[in-house]
């Protein structure tokens, strides 16, 4: 161990206790010293994680790039990067950062969680489903991939696959189930207010990523508009 090891593995203790002041004294106290132990990618990634919980995003972006210099594949270090990026609604980068984490560790759950998520909240239905799907695939702990699984299929009208993985959520302890519950119920709403879908309209690509577009792989906005579930543009008669 070098002088500086144990003073991480102070850091990692209070990161789990989520006491990120420490985080931010012990990693910082570690990294002077030097460490042999420890990934430095990772001790980077967690200091910058500590940074951003602290909305020291300077640090945080700083402590970031070190960490991709350290290690340009860790599965790590790039997906804190994209959590801090999404936290500052940089989503272009956050997205680029958690493709990156994916390109090096292709089923890494946890950045198939985070993307799925920011697809979803970028009405990218139809890719969120694909990684969320994939996320789930072994049997996901996480209540809140489940609930986001939920909002991407209630997007696309996919109500039934929504319900079910809504109770899966719940099933999972996530707390905040009801307000997803009414979204999907809003959802169901304001598509049955134009009954049937006039599909007639709908070229059969999308013209701005090629993407197929059918009934179920659009977010309707009004019978003759829609937004393409793949790529997020808006579609017209
Ligand atoms: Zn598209």
């Amino acid at each position: 161990m070098a002088r500086g090891d144990e003073h991480i593995r102070e850091a990692f203790k209070a990161d789990r206790d989520r006491d990120y002041l420490k985080v931010v004294e012990e990693c910082e106290a570690g990294l002077k010293k030097g460490i042999k132990v420890y990934d430095e990618a990772r001790v980077y990634a967690t200091l910058g994680y500590a940074y951003s919980q602290l909305k020291r995003y300077d640090k945080a972006l700083e402590a970031h790039e070190k960490s991709i210099k350290a290690d340009k594949t860790s599965v790590v270090a790039w997906r804190y990067y994209g959590i801090t990026q999404r936290m500052l609604e940089n989503l272009d980068e956050a997205e680029a950062c958690y493709e990156m984490a994916l390109k090096y560790s292709p089923g890494d759950e946890l950045t198939l969680a985070s993307l799925g998520a920011l697809y979803v909240f970028r009405d990218k239905p139809m890719r969120a489903i694909e990684l969320l799907e994939e996320a789930v695939r072994d049997g996901s702990q996480s209540g809140t991939t489940y609930s986001n699984l939920a909002l991407a299929y209630g997007k696309v009208g996919r109500f039934e696959e929504a319900q079910e993985a809504l109770g899966n959520s719940v099933s999972k302890g996530y707390h905040n189930w009801r307000s997803v519950q009414q979204r999907l119920s809003d959802m169901q709403e304001f598509q049955s207010t134009f009954g049937g879908y006039d599909t007639s309209w709908l070229p059969a690509q999308c013209p701005f990523c090629n993407a197929p577009t059918a009934a179920d792989t659009v977010q309707w906005i009004t019978a003759k508009s829609a937004k393409c579930g793949y790529c997020g543009s808006n579609l017209k008669a």
